[in-house]
């Protein structure tokens, strides 16, 4: 053990002396020839039980893994090892976020795009997708629609054109903020446009964004120029140095995310995890959320066309050692993936989901058409009420909060809260209070009953007194029409 310990030193110290993990150059804190040999590493090292059993250890401490030791762990075929990895993960899950998964929809405002991404429909060249950018009054309607449904929290959607200026996402954004509608209240708005300007993302902040989302849709520099190759989002560089703008311009929680299936599936899992140990390095804190979405049909995209596609069992096990890697970065799947698949993943890591979503513009009104201006198929087709019943029945808390970026625990003050556990005291209350709210607006008989049996168990099982009594007072005076607690 202690050997293998010492081997584990020295790769860290190889790590370092490779590339420059602190440099402001995309090139250089995704080094290409890092990746590759950590690719080597990996494949060369996926039998190797004392050094798989060393890095199991330091998982097992929830301290995180270093992307060499993550790609190892990845590509391990020992059957032994595979089971306790994702026993490790579902047991690091339920530590750090108990039963609560967090609920979110997207909000198409525009499918007008000047890029030329191969794998999405937008794309300028398809000619046969109908193009449409949603008004002020739309935004408000889709809206409505939503915090009918139930939600509180949104990751708007765009396309990057001429047409949708960042005045016009931050007049979106002011719109859906001041819609108060019955009980309803749109409490973070998270965004997920183009690599921008450091002064556009200061824009962006002041305007009260949650988090900002940018997939890096592949992380080798010559795949991402053969899948874009006309457009601003062409630029590899300016693309990948968002975040750093990003973080420059004081937004402090950033979503990661690759579209896995793009290019080789471990080559981009190396390069995610070398960006969030980037971030961390350079700018003091890693990434808020990591997505995992897989490439899936569209209009003018088929699947076939990219050969790198990653099966389920693959998909699996990425989010395990993903949820091993940085046991304090949510992770998020969408309505690309099928019921089934979610449940899957539910266990192994995932703590955000979206539900009952519509990724075309203008879908949430009633009698919009559904696939039209659709970015990608929904696998996924359930009413917000059904996922929300059926997350009960899997023993899981839907939680609607949003409580950390209104008290300003972001950034660096949020990873402190939840490296220390002191997280603990917010979250799980918080996500009941929530729960409650929606049970009382939005839910149908049954999710009622279901959820407010759960909540009184859950409430028991607070274990500070003071944040028990606290959380049961809300759930009371929620009972009784008042609304928007939070810890
Ligand atoms: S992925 Fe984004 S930038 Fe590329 S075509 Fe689609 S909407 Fe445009």
């Amino acid at each position: 053990m202690v050997i293998t310990s010492l081997i584990l030193v020295v790769i860290t110290i190889i790590r370092f002396i490779m590339y420059n993990i602190k440099s402001p150059k995309a090139e250089e804190f995704i080094d290409h020839a890092e990746i590759l040999e950590s690719m080597e590493y990996a494949r060369s090292n996926k039998s190797n039980r004392q050094l798989l059993e060393a890095i199991l250890q330091k998982a097992t401490e929830g301290k995180g893994l270093l992307h060499r030791e993550a790609a190892t762990l990845l590509e391990c075929e020992l059957p032994d090892i595979n089971e306790r990895v994702f026993e490790l993960a579902r047991q690091l899950k339920e530590r750090l976020y108990g039963k609560r998964i967090v609920m979110f929809a997207p909000l198409y405002l525009s499918n007008y795009c000047v890029n030329g991404c191969i794998y999405c429909p937008y794309h300028a060249k398809n000619k046969q997708m109908p193009r449409k950018k949603l008004t002020q009054e739309e935004i408000r309607q889709e809206v409505i629609a939503l915090q009918d449904m139930g939600h509180k929290r949104l990751a708007l959607e765009s396309g990057e054109h001429p047409n949708t200026p960042i005045e016009y996402i931050l007049e979106s954004i002011k719109t859906i903020y001041d819609i108060k509608h019955r009980n309803g209240a749109i409490r973070r708005v998270n965004v997920n446009i183009a690599a921008t300007t450091v002064e556009n993302y200061r824009k962006l902040k002041n305007a009260g964004i949650g988090t900002y989302i940018l997939f890096q849709e592949t992380y080798h520099k010559e795949h991402y120029e053969q899948l874009h190759p006309t457009g601003p989002k062409s630029n590899y560089a300016y693309h990948t140095e968002a975040m750093d703008r990003a973080m420059e311009a004081g937004i402090d929680d950033v979503g990661l995310g690759v579209l896995f299936g793009l290019s080789n599936y471990l080559y981009d899992f190396i390069g995610l995890l070398m960006h969030a140990e980037h971030l961390e390095a350079a700018c003091g804190v890693g990434p808020h959320t990591i997505s995992v979405p897989r490439i899936c049909p569209a209009d003018d995209v088929d699947v076939s066309d990219f050969t790198n596609a990653v099966p389920d069992e693959i998909f699996h096990k990425l989010v395990a050692v993903i949820r091993l890697s940085v046991p304090y970065t949510g992770m998020i799947v969408s309505t690309r993936e099928s019921q089934q698949s979610r449940e899957a993943v539910l266990k192994l890591g995932i703590s955000q989901i979206s539900g009952g979503s519509h990724t075309t513009v203008g879908g949430y009104q009633v009698d919009a058409p559904q696939a039209e201006t659709a970015q990608f198929s929904v696998s996924d087709h359930r009413a917000l009420d059904e996922v929300v019943g059926w997350l009960l029945d899997k023993g899981y808390i839907p939680s609607f909060c949003t409580a950390c970026y209104r008290q300003g625990r972001t950034g660096d003050r949020f990873m402190t809260l939840v490296k220390t556990g002191e997280i603990a005291n917010c979250c799980g209350p918080n996500a009941l209070i929530t729960l409650e709210e929606y049970l009382q607006d939005y839910a149908s008989p049954e999710v009622k009953a279901k959820g407010q049996k759960l909540i009184e168990a859950e409430l028991k099982y607070i274990p500070n007194e003071k944040v028990k009594q606290k959380a049961t007072e809300f759930v009371r005076s929620i009972e009784k029409g008042e609304r928007d607690f939070r810890f």
